[in-house]
């Protein structure tokens, strides 16, 4: 299991098993904050604990997500679905950026255009390492 934590300590996230490639994406939101994701269903592999507050797309007339931060020491901890799919599942995502360094480093980065085109890039070999600074 992989935890992740905001800087102040009052939110945290479990994600059990595999995460998968992370993603980076470039779209309006993603760019500014930073973040590096980890997927899965809420509730289901992903845990998300804390006194979370939400930030949801400003302009936007039908948001699909929220962004769930620190009200303290502002850290994005995850972004979740803001309507069930049809299976009844929530999308949730967690900001693996507040996992310990080592215990996501080698996990693979999957580009995502979140910008212009809405789909994966093709892979460039890099992983969460090569995205830190
Ligand atoms: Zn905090």
């Amino acid at each position: 299991m992989i935890t992740g934590v905001c800087h102040c300590g009052a939110c945290h996230w479990t994600l059990e098993g595999d995460p998968g490639a992370i993603t980076a994406c470039n779209c309006t939101l993603c760019r500014r904050y930073g973040v590096l994701w980890a997927y899965d269903d809420a509730d289901e592999r992903i845990h998300v604990t804390g006194p979370m507050r939400t930030y949801t797309h400003a302009g936007m007339p039908d948001p699909t997500l929220e962004i769930l931060f620190c009200p303290t020491c502002a850290c994005v901890v995850a972004w979740r679905g803001l309507k069930k799919r049809e299976d009844g599942r929530l999308r949730i995502a967690v900001n693996v950026r507040l996992a310990p360094p080592e215990a996501v480093a080698d996990l693979a980065i999957d580009h995502f255009d979140g910008l212009n085109t809405s789909e994966d890039l093709p892979a460039d070999g890099r992983c969460v390492r090569d995205m830190w600074f």
